[in-house]
């Protein structure tokens, strides 16, 4: 069995202002170092389908839906929040990198193939039920992990997000829903501010002290999440998998490396091989130093596609 790779030409579009660190050339970064490494050949290619409304509606509020269609501009940028603007490609890649994770989660409950990496911008998991902000319009991995509780009838769902951000949008989606588990790790104080507060039995939040390198992130993940989701027993796995932890990255302050991000991969991986009949399904969220992103993701996806 494959990996399923998703992408869309309109994620290239989507573009907030000359300077703007998310960026179109974020998902150059990463086909080109898939290019180079020649893992082409085992992944099987897709294009994101658009997102259907419902779908969006099973953790979104109808007004933000409406406010974010109704903002879509005909020219120019229009702002949602200080780092959050809308071209007239935005909508619809946001449409589409929803679709692609809910593609995603088809193609792996059907068994068409083992996992999947969705590459795709926007990101989202700052994106809350009712707020775009922080570079998110929609939260893509929350949207696939209610349907595939809604469509596909699971009750165990876990995300992990080693995103260098709190998945706040993420938190707030389902810190009341015991049927999703949500275990992060992420820089703290930093951006948005939040997780600190502390966790529950289902929201396994790990702040990280700027500076915080790789073995600290491996410590984190082995002593926090590991046994929670061990007892969890997700029957699918999803990953926030921003790169902007890697000690390259110049918007945040942790000293992540390729290396720690093969390692939580093999670790998520060796979760989901137990308890998941290895169903993982993989979202970019950061990550914008170009040629760390796209190393640190060709080699997260490389341990994807190893059987
Ligand atoms: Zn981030």
């Amino acid at each position: 069995m494959v990996t399923a790779f998703i992408t869309h030409p309109v994620c290239l579009k989507h573009a907030m202002g000359l300077g703007h660190p998310e960026c179109p050339e974020r998902l150059e970064a990463i086909k080109r170092q898939l290019d180079t490494a020649g893992i082409f050949p085992a992944l099987q290619q897709h294009d994101a389908p658009p997102a259907e409304r419902e779908q969006l509606l099973r953790v979104h509020t109808e007004n933000h839906v409406r406010r974010i269609e109704s903002s879509a501009p005909q020219h120019g940028l229009v702002s949602l929040d200080p780092d959050t603007s809308m071209n007239p490609y935005t909508l619809e890649a946001a449409f589409r990198a929803v679709g692609a994770v809910i593609l995603a989660t088809d193609l792996v409950m059907q068994g068409a193939v083992a996992n999947a990496f969705c590459s795709i911008r926007p990101p989202g998991h700052h994106a809350t039920r009712d707020q775009a902000m922080g570079f998110c319009f929609f939260n893509n991995v929350a949207v696939g992990a209610a349907h595939a509780v809604s469509r596909h009838g699971l009750s165990r769902v876990a995300i992990v997000d080693f995103d260098v951000h709190h998945g706040n949008g993420t938190e707030d989606i389902f810190r009341d829903d015991a049927r999703v588990m949500l275990c992060s790790t992420f820089q703290h104080p930093f951006y948005p501010y939040s997780g600190a507060a502390g966790s529950s039995d289902h929201i396994i939040n790990v702040p990280l002290v700027a500076g915080s390198n790789g073995e600290i992130f491996r410590q984190a993940v082995t002593r926090y999440w590991l046994p929670a989701l061990d007892a969890f027993r997700p029957e699918i796995i999803y990953i926030s998998a921003g790169f902007d932890a890697h000690r390259e990255d110049y918007l945040a302050g942790l000293n992540l490396d390729e290396t720690d991000y093969v390692w939580v991969t093999e670790q998520i991986k060796t979760v989901a091989d137990e308890h998941a009949q290895g169903r993982i399904i993989s979202v970019l969220e950061g990550g914008y130093e170009l040629a760390a992103l796209g190393r640190s993701a060709a080699a997260h996806i490389q341990v994807l596609c190893r059987s």
